[in-house]
């Protein structure tokens, strides 16, 4: 991007009682179109970015942290008090930590480069950019 990448983005749920800071840089930004991620949500898609766990600090409000287990490998923590999804962890990454970027405060190191479990999006998804897709069984594989 420019050289005003920050080296901290502070974020939270809705009602604030959740607070975090995230230190650059992250690893990956991507809109996720899976089932689990449009249910959780309520949105089309989610725009995740993962960051080394050790680079995310709960600032506030870790007791108002419950969390949902929504696979056999992954799980999704979510505030209690308004229901905003913050947190999503998996076995198979244990280091990695998925975080929604609307839930950042401002722009981080990166844009969203890619879409994945592009083949489970909602029929009625329309993308209006060039970036490439992916799905299959994994959500990353190449698609024809
Ligand atoms: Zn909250
Ligand atoms: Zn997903």
């Amino acid at each position: 991007m420019n050289n005003s990448i920050p080296r901290e983005v502070g974020g939270g749920c809705l009602c604030g009682a959740v607070r975090f800071t995230v230190t650059m840089p992250t690893q990956f930004c991507g809109h996720c179109h899976c089932t689990m991620c449009r249910r959780n949500h309520g949105a089309a898609y989610v725009t995740w970015i993962a960051v080394d766990r050790r680079q995310v600090a709960v600032e506030r409000g870790a007791d108002e942290l419950t969390r949902y287990q929504s696979s056999e490998h992954g799980s999704r923590s979510f505030c209690r008090r308004c229901g905003s999804s913050l947190f999503c962890v998996s076995t198979h990454h244990p280091d990695i930590i998925d975080i929604p970027l609307a839930n950042l405060d401002g722009p981080i190191d990166r844009l969203p480069e890619s879409h994945i479990y592009f083949d489970d999006r909602a029929a009625w998804t329309v993308i209006g950019d060039d970036l490439p897709r992916f799905g299959g069984p994994t959500g990353t594989d190449p698609l024809k």
